[in-house]
């Protein structure tokens, strides 16, 4: 069994964001070399008896599934995170425990991530839609392309949002607790419920002294007799730790930018030094970057932010984000039934064609000498961001005026437009500065601790240009 230090989940519930209408944050950490692409999936009817056919196993179909936008690893079924048209947004957390793992297929997390979003209206629908599955079928199965099953398969815990409640639900095999969240919460590799939870599955405490994990008579504790104590848990916990700190210290004055500014964290001002350093590069962050021995990046990033709006297509802004965050910018989408299609292609090679790729691009020549060209970024990215968010404040108000006087396709087609100019936006700008720093780099030696890593990562993924004109010089 591996470990791959992955994701952080933000929980803002309600009554803590600014606008107290909540906010649910994803950072899905996947590996290097994985393409994530964001994709609609429209709602679909089907008929009695049909079967799906899931990552590894195929189970019963329902009869009808909701659309949703999904962040997608190239290869699999599942998602890493969502939002369904219903408001319900879902992601989940890889967790290692005590309990080994099951050496059969069987649904992935993130196959129950995207289940929970075809089937559930609300979060509590989400949490009986997981569970259930989870009873009957199990989890299990590699996460990781190509990889034995053993050797990437992990639990899981989910945080199932809606705009009037956030649920974590964590899981060890087929069981489960879940507690209803009072609190904001950073959510991490490692298991947060302790004897706080609102509900388990049916006999988990008998399970746990069947394994030598409770003593009967004493109050279950989810945590302390699942957790697997090893040094690896330190990243999952110091992530989570800081994570919920930085939210406690903002509550009530939390928006998308505050929470997205978390999930570009590295620490800042605290455990180590600002920014992204060869510290951090052994110290897993809250945004992640690929390094030798943890093959592991941020692949995208998800911040849904709730509004108040009597209109379904208003009652969220999906921002989302490829690759680390701290190198990226975000885009905003709607809950109008649209992803523009250039963001859903990508593998496991470079390809000109795939957005993520590009961006992936210009990540890792920014990671080349961090210090140097994140403020390239940064330069025109605070600018852009900033009329982004200002922006998406008018085009909710026009369009909210559209839907009053029932002029329904106008306002998508305004918030879709909106989608699609924010995009090419973000495509030039990371044109540009991609050309602008690989220039820069044929006569600017980069940082020579990333030199091995960034060498052999362009070569495997196909950038073998960068390498050679980095190695010219
Ligand atoms: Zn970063």
């Amino acid at each position: 069994m591996s470990y791959y230090p992955s994701c952080d989940t933000l929980a803002v519930p309600a009554e803590y964001s600014a606008d107290k209408c909540g906010i649910f944050g994803k950072n899905s950490d996947r590996d290097v070399m994985e393409a994530q692409p964001l994709i609609y999936f429209p709602p679909q009817d089907f008929q009695a008896g049909d079967q799906l056919q899931c990552t590894y196993i195929s189970i019963e179909q329902v009869s009808h599934t909701y659309g949703f936008i999904g962040s997608k690893p190239w290869w699999m079924w599942g998602l890493e995170m969502g939002v369904n048209e219903c408001g319900v947004s879902i992601g989940n957390e890889a967790e290692w425990s005590n309990i080994p793992v099951n050496d059969e297929d069987a649904l992935l997390g993130m196959d129950l991530v995207r289940l929970g979003l075809e089937r559930a209206a609300t979060a509590r629908e989400a949490l009986q839609v997981i569970t259930q599955l989870l009873e009957k079928y199990g989890q299990g199965g590699a996460c990781k392309y190509g990889s034995p099953r053993l050797d990437s398969s992990y639990h899981n815990t989910f945080v199932l949002a809606d705009p009037e409640e956030f649920l974590l639900l964590e899981t060890v095999g087929k069981h489960w607790a879940y507690r209803k969240l009072k609190d904001v919460q950073g959510i991490s590799n490692v298991y947060s419920i302790e004897d706080d939870y609102d509900g388990t599955s049916k006999d988990i405490a008998a399970f746990a002294e069947s394994r030598g994990l409770h003593h009967p008579g004493e109050i279950f504790h989810f945590s302390k007799s699942f957790l697997l104590m090893n040094y690896h848990f330190l990243g999952g916990f110091s992530r989570s730790q800081w994570s919920t700190r930085m939210l406690k210290e903002a509550r009530g004055r939390l928006t998308m930018e505050g929470v997205l500014g978390i999930l570009r964290g590295h620490y800042e001002k605290d455990t180590v030094e600002s920014r992204w350093s060869p510290v951090s590069g052994c110290i897993p962050c809250v945004c992640m970057h690929g390094s030798e021995p943890t093959r592991t990046q941020s692949a995208a990033t998800m911040i849904v932010a709730y509004h108040k709006s009597s209109q379904k297509e208003l009652m969220f802004t999906c921002w989302g984000s490829m690759c680390p965050p701290c190198c990226s910018l975000i885009v905003p989408f709607y809950n109008t039934g649209y992803i523009p299609e250039r963001l859903g292609s990508g593998a496991d090679f470079y390809e000109d064609s795939s957005f993520w790729w590009r961006v992936n691009r210009m990540v890792s020549d920014i990671e080349s000498n961090y210090e140097r060209y994140h403020g390239w970024l940064e330069e025109v990215r605070s600018g852009i961001e900033e009329e982004f968010q200002k922006k998406d404040k008018e085009m909710r108000g026009l369009a909210e005026k559209l839907f009053e006087e029932k002029r329904h396709k106008e306002a998508c087609l305004l918030l879709n437009e909106f989608t699609e100019s924010c995009l090419d936006i973000v495509e030039k700008t990371v044109a540009e500065l991609t050309e602008r720093i690989e220039i820069d780099m044929k006569n600017v030696p980069g940082q020579i601790y990333r030199q091995g890593y960034l060498s052999a990562y362009w070569k495997k993924a196909g950038l073998a240009g960068s390498m050679t004109e980095r190695e010219s010089k």
